[in-house]
């Protein structure tokens, strides 16, 4: 089984699992660079998993399931282009022989799922989490709570540390310009930081659009993100005092309190 990052957009990655004649892709939001690499690698298009509605996630949707007859997977409790086979929190969804278990996260809009295919012979474990968790940051909260956001951070956290993390845009160094001025000490996040401008400052060999843009920083590892991500770590006690000294927050303030203004922090962030 191949992992592979189709870009899309200006920054959308379109995460496709293939095993040499069969493929699975995940949000495909626009239909055209996922028709390519079937063509490209004579594959047929068994499953597409969607994470959210928004349409840099689904536009390709309706055109893939009518070029190539693939199985929708998508989340119950949004709008995605019918028909689809709806999943909540411990649904599964199968396809090429795979089980990928359905996780709630939302947050960045109200009926947001993540897949996650445990470890295999030879495979780590992957997760698919759409616009929930970035490297080094995580989703805008459009319709969901902060509350709401860190309960879906946290449950992605706890999966294992050896998890890829397949993130559908390419934001890491944006996110981590941020991260470092949550936590400047932070000598992993220092490091990841270089790696990953090198890598995107490499040019790519394998795809036309990527050799303008650089090297994917994607996957992730969630082992990584929980020391370098600031979403991850608003209860260290570095990240709290960072909040603390940049937004007003009452003494008495909670978890979810201390993740807002982080979210904010980053909104306004330049
Ligand atoms: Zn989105
Ligand atoms: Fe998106």
């Amino acid at each position: 089984m191949t992992l592979v990052p189709l870009p899309a957009f200006a920054d959308n990655y379109i995460w496709m699992l293939q095993d040499g004649s069969n493929a699975i892709v995940v949000d495909p939001g626009d239909a055209r660079p996922v028709l390519d690499a079937l063509a490209s690698g004579k594959l047929q298009l068994a499953a597409i998993l969607v994470t959210h509605h928004h349409a840099d996630h689904t536009g390709g949707v309706a055109e893939l399931r009518a070029a190539t007859g693939a199985a929708v997977w998508g989340p119950r409790h949004e709008r995605i282009p019918e028909p689809y086979a709806p999943l909540v929190q411990g649904d599964r969804a199968e396809a090429l022989g795979l089980r990928f278990e359905v996780i709630d996260v939302p947050g960045h809009t109200a009926g947001h799922i993540a897949y996650f295919l445990p470890a295999a012979e030879g495979r780590a474990p992957l997760l698919f989490c759409g616009d929930t968790l970035f490297s080094g940051g995580c989703g805008r909260l459009f319709e969901g709570t902060p509350a709401q956001m860190l309960a879906s951070l946290d449950a992605l956290a706890a999966l294992p540390g050896d998890t890829r993390v397949c993130c559908a845009h390419e934001y890491t160094l944006s996110n981590l310009r941020f991260a470092q001025a949550v936590e400047p000490g932070n000598t992993d996040l220092t490091q990841y930081r270089a790696h990953c401008e090198s890598l995107r400052a490499q040019g790519g060999a394998h795809c036309e659009s990527l050799r303008a843009q650089g090297e994917p920083t994607l996957p992730s590892q969630l082992a990584l993100e929980r020391r370098i991500n600031p979403f991850l770590r608003s209860r260290e006690a570095t990240v709290l005092r960072a909040v603390r000294a940049h937004a007003e927050l009452s003494p008495d303030a909670g978890e979810a309190d201390v993740f807002a203004a982080l979210r904010q922090w980053k909104n306004d962030f330049r």
